[in-house]
């Protein structure tokens, strides 16, 4: 007997489209928050990410480790190579990264390697945070460059929607596994 990935658990939470004209930390978390939104739909941990630049939209990207099959997979390393394709550069000195959850080592590291001028997260993560978190690869001493780091915007709403998927998750498995 085969048994397939559950699906997706219904996501009770909608997109949201805030105003063009203030583009502010809460107008970028709540598209990163959209791109969220997206990963659940794949049945993807929802974590989004969206890079700006100059006030406009040059990268953004949802977890797909599962979809892809990728480890690397998360949705800031897709924000970041999208971003650098998108200037031309891949000096990101520039751009703010709007990430929902704190980024675990690889993408902090990420972040660092593209010389992003800023980072804005929404939820801290103390099990594989890479900002301080778990873990501080922009506080490492001797780094050639260090990020800007902010947090807590639109806090609130991504860990209800990190926590609601597990939840959900966790409920909809414990109903067995679908049969093929
Ligand atoms: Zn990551």
């Amino acid at each position: 007997m085969v048994y397939a990935r559950k699906a997706a658990p219904d996501c009770p939470f909608q997109k949201r489209f805030p105003s063009q004209l203030i583009r502010d930390d809460v107008f970028y978390m709540t598209l990163a928050y959209n791109e969220a939104i997206d990963a659940w739909h794949s049945n993807e941990v929802p974590i989004g990410a969206v890079i700006e630049c100059e006030g406009q939209v040059v990268g953004k990207g949802s977890n797909q480790v599962e979809s892809a099959n990728d480890p690397t997979a998360h949705a800031e390393m897709i924000a970041i190579t999208q971003a650098a394709n998108s200037l031309e550069d891949w000096r990101l000195n520039k751009a703010t990264l709007f990430v929902t959850k704190e980024p675990c080592p690889m993408c902090s590291g990420a972040a660092i390697m593209s010389r992003l001028g800023r980072l804005v997260y929404a939820v801290p993560d103390s099990k594989m945070g890479g900002l301080g978190g778990a873990f501080d690869v922009n506080g490492y001493p001797g780094m050639n460059h260090t990020s800007i780091i902010d947090k807590g915007v639109l806090h609130d709403d991504c860990l209800e929607l990190i926590q609601t998927f597990f939840r959900l998750k966790r409920e909809s498995e414990s109903e067995g596994f679908d049969k093929v």
